[in-house]
């Protein structure tokens, strides 16, 4: 965030007025108005902080124990505003399951941009904050189950080291949201480089003039990407500089064994961020063609459909910018195609150096293909446990128990021939390999006791645990264990 720069002068954190520390700033209400409707939230029956989370108050520079008090509690549902808060509902479209649809927030709402103490900028959204222009039937309202959710995956998300929206607080509202059975409502603070999106593009191309394409274009630049040069030429970089992140970001979800559950295209963010944690669920044991959602009845969203599915999103968002890309059509095809069909390739790279460095491997050598895919077929044909087989390999000589022999003594040639210490290779495999994940069956299990007995001890647990998911040698056994052959009928629900 070098280009849009924090107007320092105007608000003054130091303030009386403004003990809280909030730096508000609203760039996204300076493009072409199609992209946004300013909204107010709807107030709230009673407003109470469930879940702070102080570090990441800290880096956006507000004073946790200011937000802490009962008297901001109202910020967390909407009921008040936060001093330079001027909400607004974005405009956006989407393909949803391969079908284009006219989207928009239908349930949340940006206060503004938050300038951090170190001159970065964080959108600061209340996702359940009621109505807007676009909820269509939508109550504009989310239930405390799915919102301590998101909460809980996000943060473990960017404790695992993958680019993540962030979640600052759950508070409820005191009314209850109408869904099968009656829920408590809450609001989630989301935190987000942006809430910028491939949808926001097709919102563009399908309703904008050419001109409020390129003033976006111009925009996601200046805010994500801004080493491409602006101007001609620009489109067509910032294709290539997202689906690079894209690459990546897939590739660090399937290292883990994340299955995002719903990646329409109205849910993949340009800031390179995972975003949106609806249905999302980890792998227990390892299977490609693992889904979770219910409503994903014949497996688009995959596990191992993923990177594909993204390179897919990734041809929408290349289609939005076509006007752009080049003034014959045809031409704009040829270049936008040059770029996606880089796509798998950059995938399979990040995919494949992160699958050695979870091996323990330094460097690359002719077989290590092989070695890869020998045992992920292993894997798949005993069902091992996705984590647990990749963190057997962080004892020193450790192995996954029952692995094949012919493959075990592949892998030990393979580790002998290497240049590193064992330890250095050790220590690889540890940085590699999570000892935590949020297993789905302990996130149902906190988020059971959060609920249903508003017992957050559960989830306070798991949240520690997760925020620390490489140490080995301390992290709790109960957090480590698969939920068995009940996991294989578990499903997620969108928890809209
Ligand atoms: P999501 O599945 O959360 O990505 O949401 C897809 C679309 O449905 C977005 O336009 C949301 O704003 C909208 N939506 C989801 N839940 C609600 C709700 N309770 N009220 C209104 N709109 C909603
Ligand atoms: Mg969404």
């Amino acid at each position: 965030m070098n280009e849009l720069r924090a107007d320092a002068a105007r608000i003054d954190p130091s303030g009386p007025t403004n003990p809280a520390g909030w730096r508000l700033e609203h760039s996204y209400a300076e493009l072409p108005g199609i992209f946004h409707v300013a909204t107010r939230p709807s107030p709230a029956r009673t407003s109470s902080l469930l879940v702070l989370n102080r570090a990441l108050a800290a880096e956006l520079g507000l004073e946790a124990d200011v937000l802490a008090k009962p008297a901001s509690a109202d910020w967390f549902t909407g009921h008040a505003l936060p001093p330079g808060a001027e909400p607004l509902a974005q405009a956006y479209a989407g393909h949803q399951f391969g079908g284009f649809t006219m989207l928009g927030d239908g349930r949340a709402l940006l206060l503004g941009e938050q300038i951090t103490p170190s001159g970065s900028r964080f959108d600061v959204q209340l996702k359940g904050a009621g109505r807007t222009p676009f909820s269509r039937r939508g109550d504009g309202r989310a239930a405390l189950g799915p919102m301590l959710r998101e909460y809980l995956v996000s943060e473990a998300m960017h404790a695992l080291g993958i680019p993540t929206t962030r979640s600052l607080a759950v508070a409820t509202t005191g009314e209850s949201v109408r869904r099968e059975t009656p829920l408590d409502g809450a609001v989630l603070t989301r935190v987000a480089s942006s809430h910028l999106r491939v949808g926001t593009f097709e919102f563009a191309a399908a309703r904008g003039s050419v001109e409020d394409l390129a003033a976006l274009v111009e925009y996601t630049r200046r805010r994500h990407y801004p080493e491409i040069d602006a101007g001609e030429g620009a489109a067509l970089a910032l294709l290539r500089a997202v689906s690079a992140r894209q690459a990546r970001l897939i590739a660090q979800w399937l290292l883990v064994g994340f299955v995002h559950g719903v990646m329409n295209t109205d849910n993949m963010a340009l800031s390179g961020e995972t975003i949106d944690y609806g249905p999302c669920a980890f792998l227990d044991e390892y299977d490609p063609a693992r889904a979770f959602s219910s409503i994903d009845l014949d497996g688009r969203y995959a596990y191992g459909r993923q990177p594909a599915i993204a390179q897919w999103n990734l041809a929408r968002f290349a289609e939005a910018l076509l006007p752009l890309l080049a003034p014959a059509e045809s031409t704009a095809i040829e270049l936008a195609q040059g770029v996606l069909a880089e796509f798998p390739g950059q995938f399979e790279g990040h995919w494949r150096a992160g699958m050695r460095a979870k091996l323990g491997l330094v460097d690359e050598a002719p077989g290590d293909a092989d070695l890869i895919s020998d045992l992920l077929r292993w894997m798949h044909r005993t069902e091992a446990d996705f984590a647990n087989t990749f963190a057997a390999f962080c004892q020193p000589d450790g192995v996954p128990e029952g692995v094949d022999p012919a493959w075990l003594a592949a892998y030990r040639r393979r580790l002998a021939e290497q240049s590193v210490s064992p330890a250095e290779s050790l220590a690889l495999r540890r940085a590699h390999n999570p000892a935590i994940i949020p297993r789905n069956h302990l996130v149902e299990a906190a988020l059971t006791a959060a609920v249903q007995e508003r017992d957050l001890a559960p989830l306070q647990r798991l949240h520690t645990a997760l925020a620390r998911p490489f140490e080995h040698d301390s992290a709790p056994a109960e957090f480590r264990q698969p939920a068995g052959p009940a996991s294989r009928a578990y499903r997620t629900f969108c928890g809209t």
